[in-house]
């Protein structure tokens, strides 16, 4: 058991109900980014949470939602950790699916519900008390942090790496610490150690000015939703094989620590499968579906014909098909978009893309600076041997920590595996809130011990 966790988690016992309810008053600040809903007093709050956690606090203007910055110091010479979070959420979505009102936090059955309490806010709050805790019972903090809580994570982050750059110096630190998402499938205690990009684009194929007739036009006019799928058909092959010249470019292989790491997580494909309702597995990537899930991929969204979408016997005007890329290490978003670009220009001139919001992929490596004490850290808070991710599934913007700013990053991911984050109902286990701070808490008095 680590110096201090102990005291940690009878102070986190002792002040669970105020814990909840700093929670509870968070969540009943709206802060969506993609709408601009809340967000003019979402800023000033997360800044006044920061100066409550004991920190310094400024308001960061980006040239879109600010980023909010504090910093507090620990003993002289002692590592200097950043700790990366979002105040933002996802819009609230259909209303009518909600049991209770997203932007009013409802305890039941030992969860709380409300948009942002699982996607982000109860994890970086997690944080931020974890640094009141141990101020409380150490009698100060075991390193030196830096909390930066981005403004714009849910719409892509467009202004976090030219930002970051900026703040060079101010954040010339040893590492960087995130929290998000839920914890891995097996609920083991875990450290992720990269994460994968993502490059999201449209293709539209045009015809006509409007559907026509399928007997009166079949043969003569052009079927858009023909040429859609085939020009999809000349992107990835039957066997699961990208088929798009220099898209994969710069990806790099996992060294061999890294699929050491992949192989000892617990992972059960049959119930996974079985668990969605699937009896087979995609033919793409062969290897487990933890190297699977740490390779590129290409992935259609949705397929659609604007105007036909009960059967009617025409052809359609319009066809468009909305697709996703997750980038592995290495891979560039700006090579992806090339490439795929290129490709479609080869096969199907007159189709148009669209790209969307893009983050690139991040790395850092299981023998990177620090890896070992943060594993150290979550398993004195679990008591039981935390296990490394080498690449997180989804995508976050820490590509602006790794690579802008050249820091190891480690993620800890707090909330349940169901928090449905980014949908209705989206809840956080208040033990998995609770278990969160005395983790983070033990996380930074193990880099402190280094
Ligand atoms: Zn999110």
């Amino acid at each position: 058991m680590g110096v201090g966790v102990d005291s940690v988690k009878e102070y986190v016992q002792r002040h669970r109900l105020r814990h909840e309810r700093e929670l509870a008053d968070w969540i009943a600040v709206p802060s969506v980014s993609a709408t601009g809903e809340g967000m003019e007093r979402a800023t000033p709050y997360a800044l006044e949470l920061l100066e409550r956690g004991g920190l310094s606090a400024r308001v960061v203007e980006t040239g879109g939602w600010p980023l909010v910055v504090g910093h507090t110091a620990g003993p002289a010479d002692s590592p200097h950790v950043v700790i990366y979070g979002h105040y933002d959420v996802q819009p609230a979505g259909p209303l009518e699916e909600w049991h209770s009102p997203p932007f009013e936090a409802s305890v039941r059955d030992g969860r709380m519900y409300g948009r942002g309490t699982g996607d982000n806010k109860g994890q970086h709050l997690a944080q931020l008390l974890a640094l009141r805790a141990l101020r409380d019972t150490q009698g100060g903090l075991p390193c030196s942090v830096t909390v930066v809580l981005d403004g714009e994570e849910e719409i892509g982050s467009p202004h976090l790496t030219g930002t970051l750059a900026a703040m060079r110096e101010e954040l010339a630190a040893d590492l960087a610490l995130w929290s998000d998402g839920p914890v891995h499938d097996s609920y083991e205690p875990t450290v992720m150690l990269g994460v994968r990009g993502v490059v999201a684009f449209e293709i539209t194929v045009r015809g006509a000015d409007s559907a026509l007739h399928s007997g009166n036009w079949g043969n003569v006019a052009p079927n858009p939703a023909w040429e859609l799928t085939w020009l999809l058909s000349t992107m990835r092959a039957p066997d699961g094989q990208v088929t798009i010249d220099g898209y994969d470019a710069g990806v790099t292989p996992l060294t061999d620590a890294e699929i050491d790491a992949v192989r000892a997580l617990p992972v059960d494909p049959a119930a996974m499968l079985a668990g969605a309702g699937l009896d087979r597995m995609d033919a793409g990537h062969g290897g487990d579906v933890n190297e699977r899930l740490a390779m590129p991929t290409f992935s259609i969204n949705s397929l659609t014909c604007a105007d036909n979408n009960e059967h009617r016997t025409v052809i359609p005007s319009v066809a468009i098909a909305r697709c996703d890329m997750r980038l592995a290490c290495g891979q560039r978003a700006e090579t992806v978009i090339d490439a795929v670009r290129a490709h479609v220009r080869k096969h199907l001139p007159h189709a148009e893309v669209r790209f969307g919001a893009t983050m690139e992929a991040s790395r850092t490596l299981p023998d990177a600076p620090y890896a070992d004490l943060v594993l150290r850290g979550v398993t004195e808070a679990h008591g039981k041997q935390a296990l490394a991710v080498p690449a997180l599934g989804g995508s976050l913007p820490i590509a602006a920590l790794t690579d802008g700013l050249a820091l190891p990053c480690y993620g800890i991911a707090l909330a349940n595996v169901d928090e449905r984050n980014h949908a209705p109902n989206e809840n956080f286990e208040l033990h998995r809130f609770h278990q969160g701070i005395v983790t983070a808490a033990s996380v930074l008095s193990s880099i402190g011990r280094r």
